[in-house]
């Protein structure tokens, strides 16, 4: 395992660095297949002049072509938005280059608590005027995209709800679009038992993926002696036949009740998934239960089995990522504080490059001989703005 790279104060191999994702020599403006309008003609002044009659169709005819393409290019983004009920996944790589991307974690990178680091504004606008594609990517599954890109911009992080890459957002694509190929059986019970918060109901409702449980009052209770007798039932009148899929995350409001629930519907055949299995939630200077010691009770109850989990590191997100952005791994970088997850997440994508920064989690130590070792390292992410002076 090679050492990683330490970039602070080292304009030199800042500027290397940047050269390996082409930053430095990238254009300044966005390389999108949109053609300018044609530019109009100026008014004619001499209305009876025939020369002036025939300007005058000339600018209509560009004005013409200009709206026919403009057209033609809403169309052709609409039939290759991954989003868009009209999706030819082939016209987009046919059509459009590789994208370049950054992938961000964010808290202990961009920001610590409600502390926003010096600098990191700027070193984002940079990248995206260098035409490279930001995105943001959390494990944080109780909030939605929406959540996240309102967060991002209190912090003072301009942001698009499309730059953000949540694992509710993972979860809730990978139920909808990829689940039912594998599970046919999903096609007939689709609905989705929740063990989280908003942050997930919100993406299953993007999605257009039925569900129950998460923040519905009447799963916040304590389990009655008739519930015992409901759930041992057969054939349960307290639970739905459609339910096909359990999806944990992190839950605030997790109960006994809840776990019962979600036992007996995996037990009825439902598939266990989570949206991310960090055992912590780092907050306020010290560790608190995170998602994956909510989902534990219930790896606990089946003996084991673990569930399928898609926040990072987990290469299901990064495939959703890649799926949704359609960008070259050989010229993607993922940056993070962590080296369990967000190190290891680039180093099995097979991503370009890994970028560690000091101001979160990770010591220099673990970045320089733990089992994840990110290919550079810096003090903090701003510094990378030496090598473009
Ligand atoms: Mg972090």
């Amino acid at each position: 395992m090679s050492t990683p790279e330490y970039l602070s104060g080292n304009k030199e191999a800042i500027q290397q660095f940047l050269d390996k994702f082409d930053v430095r020599h990238s254009p300044q403006t966005p390389t999108l297949l949109t053609p300018p309008l044609y530019p109009l003609t100026p008014a004619p002044t001499k209305k009876s002049s025939p020369q002036v009659f025939f300007r005058s169709w000339v600018a209509l005819g560009r004005v013409g072509l200009a709206l026919v393409s403009q057209s033609a290019i809403a169309c052709f983004r609409r039939i290759s938005s991954p989003n868009s009920s009209l999706y030819l996944p082939i016209l987009t790589h046919a059509r459009f280059p590789p994208t370049q991307v950054f992938l961000f974690d964010c808290d202990g990178v961009l920001w610590s608590g409600d502390h926003l680091f010096p600098g990191v504004p700027s070193t984002l606008d940079l990248l995206r005027k260098k035409n490279k594609q930001v995105v943001f990517v959390t494990n944080n599954s109780t909030k939605s995209r929406q959540d996240y890109k309102k967060k991002l911009e209190g912090m003072g992080i301009p942001a698009t709800a499309e730059e953000v890459f949540g694992s509710s957002y993972s979860a809730a694509v990978y139920i909808s679009r990829i689940l039912p190929q594998h599970h046919p059986q999903l096609k007939e019970r689709n609905k989705v038992f929740v063990v989280g918060e908003a942050g997930i109901e919100t993406e299953l409702d993007a999605e257009g993926v039925p569900h129950l449980g998460g923040t519905d009052p009447a799963y916040r209770r304590d389990v009655t002696p008739e519930d015992y007798k409901l759930l041992a039932q057969q054939d349960s009148p307290a639970l739905d036949p459609d339910v096909g899929v359990v999806l944990f995350g992190l839950d605030f409001h997790f109960n006994y009740l809840k776990l019962c629930y979600a036992y007996h519907y995996v037990r009825r055949g439902a598939l266990f998934l989570a949206t991310n299995t960090d055992s912590t939630l780092p907050s306020a200077g010290a560790l608190f239960p995170g998602a994956g010691s909510i989902s534990a009770p219930l790896v606990k109850m089946l003996g084991g089995q673990e569930p399928m989990a898609f926040g990072k590191p987990n290469q299901a997100m990064m495939d959703a990522i890649e799926g949704k952005f359609r960008f070259d791994r050989s010229k993607a970088c993922m940056v993070g504080d962590r080296a369990n997850t967000d190190i290891r997440f680039g180093l099995e994508g097979k991503l370009g490059g890994t970028l560690g920064v000091l101001t979160g989690v990770a010591t220099k130590e673990e970045f320089l001989e733990g089992d994840a070792r990110p290919h550079y390292y810096v003090d903090k992410l701003s510094d990378l703005l030496e090598g473009l002076e």
